[in-house]
C-alpha cells in the first residue's frame, strides 16, 4: 500500500501541454515574437489577473465574457479579482500606469494565457493562450492596415493555406446613434422571440444582439441592417484609407459587413483571420480600433488599435495542413557506457559536450550495451559515444554515426573536437 489511492483529474476545459505540442507551442509564440519585433513592437506581460472591475469597465457589463464567462474570485482583504478573460484591457491597463506619457506611436505584443468560463468544445478552452498587439497613439488608418499586416503576415510566414482576411468597419457606435437606431426599429417586432439576454441587451446595446450565439437569435440577426450602410462621413474615409494601404502592402481582404466583434469598446476598423479548414471555430484571430477604451479606463483620450489570436487553433490549423514547424529537436549524442568506471566516465564526458553546445543524454539504469544501443537508435541521436572500462583505460573511445553505423575510435581530446564542429 502505498498511501490512500487518489485520482487527479485536468480541470474541464484545460489540457497539458507535452512534447513535442509544447515544442510546437514555444515555435509559433517565439515565430510571433519576432514578426512583431519586425513591426517595432517590445512586449509586454501583465499578471494573469486584475480586479474585476477593469474588465467590466472596458469590456462592457452585458458582454457575454464579463457577464457569464469571467473566473472571479475575492482575496484574503475582499478585493475582488479575475482571471484575465483577454488581453486588450490588461495592456491598456499597462499602457496607462507606465507609458501614456510616450509621444508618439507605442507597439506592444504579449502571449500568454486567458481564462473563460465557456462551454469546452473544440477549438474552445477555459484555459487558452493567445498572442496578440496593440498600437497605442495614432488614428491613421495606415495603422490599422499595418497591424492586420502584422497578424496575415504571420499566419502566412508559418505556411498557413486558406486564410482569409475578413474586414468591416464598426463606425462610431453611439447610444442613441442611427444604426443603433436602426437596429431598435429592426428587432423591436421580433421582441418576444429574441432570449431573455437578448431582450435586455435590446435597449442597453443592441449591437450586441448581432453575435448572440443562441438559434433563434441568430436566426433574426441573419435580416438586420448593415452597420456599413449607416457610416457616417469620417468612418466611410477612414474605411477607405484603411483599404487603400492594405492594397499598398498587399495585403488580400473580403469585406464582411457582419463582423461585430463580442466587445463594447471597438470603433472602426474591425478585423478577423479566417481559416477555411476548422469547421464552426474557423476565426483564427481579431481585432480592430478602440479609439475610445484609453479615456474610458481614465487616460487622456488615445486612440489605438490591436488584435488577439489564439495558439490552440492555430496550431490545429497548421496541424490538419500538415505544417507544424519542424524539425523537433533529437539530441546530438548518446552515451552510451559498459562498466562501473566507464559509467562515471561517461557520466563527466556528457557534462564537458554539453558545455560545447550539444545535447546529451544517456540511460542510468539500462545496463547492457543492447539495450543502451537500442536507447540510443531510439532517442533519435546522430552519435553515439561508446566508452567501456577497458577502453577507458586505454583512453579509447568509440563515436559511432548512428546514421550509416560507421564507427571509429579516438583520443578524449579528438572526440570532443570533432563534436564541437558538429554543436
Ligand atoms: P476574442 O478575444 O474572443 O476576440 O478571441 C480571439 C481569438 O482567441 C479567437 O479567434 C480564437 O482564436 C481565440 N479564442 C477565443 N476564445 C477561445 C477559447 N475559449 N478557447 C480557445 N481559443 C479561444
Amino acid at each position: 500500500m502505498y498511501g490512500v489511492f487518489m485520482s487527479y483529474t485536468l480541470p474541464r476545459g484545460t489540457y497539458d501541454l507535452l512534447p513535442p505540442q509544447s515544442w510546437y507551442q514555444r515555435k509559433v509564440l517565439d515565430a510571433f515574437a519576432n514578426m512583431a519585433a519586425t513591426h517595432g513592437c517590445g512586449e509586454v506581460v501583465t499578471p494573469v489577473f486584475e480586479s474585476s472591475q477593469l474588465f467590466e469597465r472596458s469590456s462592457g457589463e452585458t458582454s457575454d465574457v464579463v457577464s457569464k464567462e469571467m473566473y472571479r474570485f475575492n482575496d484574503r482583504k475582499g478585493r475582488e479579482f479575475a482571471l484575465r478573460p483577454e488581453g486588450t484591457a490588461p495592456v491598456v491597463r499597462s499602457f496607462l500606469q507606465n507609458l501614456a506619457e510616450n509621444s508618439g506611436l507605442t507597439r506592444l505584443f504579449y502571449t500568454g494565457p486567458m481564462f473563460r468560463y465557456d462551454r469546452p468544445q473544440k477549438g474552445r478552452y477555459r484555459q487558452f493562450v493567445q498572442y496578440g498587439a496593440e498600437f497605442f497613439g495614432s488614428a491613421h488608418p495606415s495603422v490599422d492596415a499595418e497591424v492586420i499586416a502584422l497578424a496575415h503576415d504571420y499566419l502566412v510566414s508559418l505556411g498557413l493555406p486558406g486564410i482569409t482576411v475578413e474586414l468591416n468597419s464598426v463606425g462610431l457606435p453611439a447610444p442613441d446613434g442611427p444604426y443603433e437606431l436602426a437596429l431598435k426599429a429592426y428587432y423591436a417586432p421580433h421582441h418576444d422571440e429574441l432570449c431573455p439576454d437578448c431582450r435586455a441587451r435590446l435597449e442597453k446595446n443592441p449591437r450586441r444582439l448581432l453575435d448572440c450565439k443562441v438559434e433563434t437569435c441568430r436566426t433574426i440577426a441573419k435580416n438586420a441592417p448593415l452597420v456599413l450602410e449607416y457610416l457616417d462621413d469620417d468612418s466611410r474615409a477612414h474605411f477607405d484609407a484603411v483599404q487603400f494601404y492594405l492594397r499598398e502592402l498587399g495585403v488580400n481582404y473580403v469585406l464582411n459587413p457582419r463582423i461585430v466583434r463580442g466587445l463594447d469598446y471597438y470603433t472602426h476598423t474591425a478585423f478577423e483571420i479566417c481559416y477555411s479548414g476548422l469547421g464552426a471555430q474557423s476565426a483564427l484571430l481579431g481585432g480592430g480600433r478602440y479609439d475610445k477604451l484609453v479615456a474610458q479606463l481614465g487616460g487622456k483620450p488615445t486612440p489605438a488599435i490591436g488584435f488577439a489570436g489564439g495558439v490552440e487553433r492555430l496550431l490545429a490549423a497548421l496541424e490538419e495542413q500538415n505544417c507544424l514547424p519542424g524539425p523537433i529537436p533529437v539530441p546530438a549524442v548518446f552515451m552510451v557506457s559498459m562498466g562501473d568506471k566507464a559509467f562515471n566516465a561517461a557520466y563527466t564526458a556528457a557534462a564537458k559536450l554539453r558545455a560545447l553546445g550539444l545535447t546529451v543524454v544517456y540511460e542510468p539504469d539500462k545496463r547492457s550495451l543492447g539495450a543502451q544501443m537500442k536507447a540510443a537508435g531510439k532517442s533519435g541521436a546522430a552519435w553515439a559515444v561508446i566508452i567501456g572500462d577497458g577502453e577507458l583505460e586505454k583512453g579509447e573511445w568509440s563515436l559511432k554515426n548512428m546514421l550509416t553505423g560507421e564507427q571509429r575510435n579516438l583520443s578524449w581530446e579528438m572526440l570532443a573536437e570533432e563534436l564541437a564542429k558538429k554543436s
